[in-house]
């Protein structure tokens, strides 16, 4: 149901008919005398909804269409006569970064700086499975927010990695709807415990970056409920989310900031969105489409709007804005396309967050402080957990090569493009400016550094793609790629680190290509050729092809990109002051033309469809029986678990089901278990996955320890959603329980029979 908030003192809006396209002008002429402190809007004691509806009834109708629009880049509109406090916002999501300008002016080196903690990316946040952590990132990120003098943190990001190309995969959950919802709620939490408020982005289907402004999104209702909603959804009905973003391409035909489809009958009715909807910046195309499908704040807007507008590079990129500025809705109010019903409850919405957040009450000022031990610990800790140990196969008889044991490694060469740069996120809005940031090389350094008599040799081995054309000559790549040869010729180990930067994997444009950026397949190929004993490290956001090398590699490591501790996450894996723990939260295919979307991406004449439906990631390797090079929930530790005494109990009426068994680690050291609950269907009347992920675990298990997990299910947990019945649908019948440590390592089954 679309709220209306009726008010009991409704100003005259029949008296909108009289106003002039400029009635912003008039405004000061028909804003009515400061209102006493004393009247109920004002009352923190009063319900947020009753506290709206006086509010609204004492708000001319050109106050109400000034809080449709941005006051300026990062603000809304700040209604003084009212005490109405603007929104001071900040982009997110992996911590808070500088609301100077859009991110062509934020990324130079000219502007305010403003510095805060880089946590890692979306997906390493994924890959570390925890819950609580992800959390407390959100709290540690609220705070952030409160200490800079902000109020609104724009994330966090919960599209789904479709194809592994898409330039902002890294700032998301990874593949699975229910993974990414669990970690966006947990987000949302903990930024909304902090009086912050968080927008969950972007609504929907946001899914390449390819002419995103314009590219038109076909895709089934099935998949979008089953695949790109839930996460959405979730952050509405679990977390009470106050603000989503629209998101800048079309899906089946229309701009999501004036689809009625998706604002208003799927996130408003079927969802029972409470927040307001927010616009990706230079999203909207229209006044009154937009107004009346429940677009209720478009971003930017006043003075920063136009000067943005006024770079050819705006237009040319597709973004659209300046559609909700007052004297337009104005305009559409007189014509009678926007109703006063329409206007109050895009308006009460703005207003119920300032209330239910507490900014009406407790404007943030500037207080507490950003980058903290504890903030750090934050950060730290989620780039540990994330890393990914894909490989670590015996060398002969010399054991596994990680971890590394210092007092048997004399010299290490660390090489590569990333090995003393730190990438700590990819490119775009959600890049952080950090105080300082660790490199892999500095945190190797360090690990190794005291008491150690061994020798460190740093090479660059080849340049990053793009960075220094001096560098990347044939004669210049031939001869660094030597020098790191013979420097891993030269030492115990070789630690290698490629991946990409955040000019080549970034927002605004996709990934070119799922191989290396140029010359470090060649690198990776060269050292392992030198010296066997060396270990990949990957710092991306996406899979990449690993084809030339992977065979040769002994030891490979995903770091994705780890924010600022990144350097000291991995040198506490690699010698094994940490046991790696983190699990992919995404499919690494063996090629592209292996993914499910190839040859659905990236559309053709501006439109994509979303061919492969609901088959994403995990869903379609593991149904179509095609090998990845690496499953979705996979990661090798350095201690090993064993799984026994899966019992499960039926689901009775309301009562869900419940699973448990026993996961005990039998290795001799501590370390962490991700432990999977997957839902297998064989007895449904329309195609489902082979399997999907319902439930998950991380349990922190000391050498030799044995735990008990448990897991519940819901009738929700076995339902599809149908197309024909539009609506969710769990067909009674013998499902199988599967747990495991990855989609492809299912350790013990059960069936489970949902009653009648
Ligand atoms: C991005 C959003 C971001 C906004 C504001 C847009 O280009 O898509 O994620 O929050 O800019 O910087």
């Amino acid at each position: 149901m679309r709220l209306t908030f009726t008010p009991s003192l409704v100003l005259i809006v029949s008296c909108a008919v009289l106003f002039s396209g400029n009635a912003l002008a008039q405004m000061a002429s028909t804003a009515t005398a400061p209102v006493p402190s004393n009247v109920p809007y004002r009352n923190a004691k009063l319900p947020a909804d009753q506290r709206v509806a006086d509010l609204l009834a004492r708000m001319t109708v050109e106050e109400k269409a000034q809080m449709l629009a941005g006051a300026g880049w990062m603000e809304s509109a700040t209604i003084e006569r009212l005490g109405i406090p603007g929104i001071k916002m900040a982009d997110g999501p992996m911590g808070v970064r500088s609301w100077a300008g859009s991110s062509a002016i934020t990324s130079g080196s000219t502007t305010a700086k403003v510095l805060a903690t880089s946590f890692p990316s979306g997906v390493a946040m994924a890959a570390t499975w925890d819950i609580d952590l992800v959390q407390r990132e959100g709290q540690a990120i609220g705070q952030e927010v409160k200490a800079l003098g902000r109020d609104m943190i724009l994330g966090p990001t919960v599209n789904i990695n479709r194809v592994p190309l898409w330039g902002r995969n890294f700032e998301g959950y990874g593949e699975d709807p229910y993974l990414a919802a669990r970690l966006g709620v947990a987000y949302i939490k903990g930024v909304q415990g902090e009086g912050v408020i968080p927008s969950v982005k972007h609504f929907a289907a946001n899914n390449e970056e390819y002419e995103r402004h314009r590219v038109d999104v076909t895709v089934s209702e099935r998949a979008l409920h089953e695949i790109y909603l839930p996460a959405f959804k979730a952050a509405v009905q679990e977390a009470d989310v106050w603000t989503v973003m629209s998101a800048y391409n079309k899906v089946n035909g229309i701009h999501c900031a004036e689809s009625p489809a998706l604002l208003d009958d799927v996130l408003k009715k079927e969802f029972g969105f409470k927040g307001f909807v927010i616009s990706d910046w230079g999203s909207t195309y229209s006044t009154a489409p937009t107004v009346n499908a429940g677009m209720d704040l478009e971003m930017p807007g006043g003075a920063a709007f136009e000067a943005w507008f006024k770079r050819p590079q705006t237009a040319i990129a597709g973004n659209s804005g300046g559609w909700l500025a007052a004297d337009k809705v104005l305009a559409e109010i007189k014509a009678g396309h926007i109703s006063e019903a329409a206007l109050n409850d895009n308006v009460g919405r703005i207003l119920r967050v300032i209330f239910v957040s507490g900014l009406f009450d407790h404007p943030h000022i500037a207080t507490g402080e950003v980058d903290t031990p504890s903030q750090k610990a934050v950060a730290l800790q989620g780039a540990t957990e994330g890393i990914v140990l894909l490989k670590n196969a015996p060398l002969g008889s010399a054991g596994a090569l990680l971890p590394l044991d210092p007092a048997k490694i004399h010299s290490i060469a660390i090489i590569g493009p990333n090995a003393s740069v730190a990438r700590t996120g990819g490119g775009g809005s959600s890049l952080v400016r950090s105080a300082y940031a660790v490199t892999p090389a500095t945190g190797i350094q360090e690990a190794f550094g005291k008491g150690w008599g061994g020798s460190l040799k740093l090479v660059l081995g080849v340049e990053m793609e793009g960075e220094d054309p001096d560098q990347e000559t044939p004669e210049a790549r031939a001869r660094l790629v030597k020098e790191a040869a013979e420097a891993a010729a030269a030492s115990d180990v070789a630690v290698v680190v490629v991946g990409r930067s955040s000019k080549l994997e970034s927002e605004s444009f996709d990934v070119k290509t799922m191989d290396l950026p140029t010359g470090q397949d060649e690198l990776i190929q060269a050292v392992e050729k030198a010296n066997p004993r060396t270990i990949v490290v990957l710092n991306t956001g996406d899979p990449v092809t690993m084809t030339k090398w992977i065979d040769a590699t002994p030891a490979l490591v995903e770091m994705w990109y780890g924010g600022q501790e990144a350097g000291h996450a991995l040198a506490a894996v690699l010698f094994g002051q940490a046991n790696p723990s983190g699990k992919l939260p995404v499919t690494f295919p063996k090629r592209f033309e292996d993914s499910p979307a190839f040859g659905h991406y990236p559309g053709e004449n501006l439109h994509v469809n979303f061919a492969e439906g609901i088959y994403v990631g995990y869903r379609y390797f593991d149904t179509k029986k095609i090998d990845p090079l690496f499953p979705f929930g996979f990661g090798l530790s350095y201690t090993t678990f064993a799984y026994s005494g899966l019992t499960v109990s039926p689901v009775q009426g309301t009562t869900p089901a419940e699973v448990s068994l026993k996961v005990k680690n039998t290795g001799s050291r501590a370390g962490a278990e991700v432990v999977q609950l997957y839902l297998h269907d064989g007895h449904s009347k329309i195609d489902r996955p082979e399997h999907e992920l319902k439930g998950f675990r991380r349990v922190e298990l000391k050498a030799g320890e044995e735990r008990l997990v448990k897991f519940s299910l819901a009738t929700s947990d076995f339902a599809y959603w149908s197309p024909e019945k539009k609506d969710w649908v769990a067909e009674p019948g013998t499902f199988e329980v599967q747990v495991g440590s990855s989609s492809r390592d299912i350790k013990l089954k059960a069936p489970l029979v949902l009653a009648r």
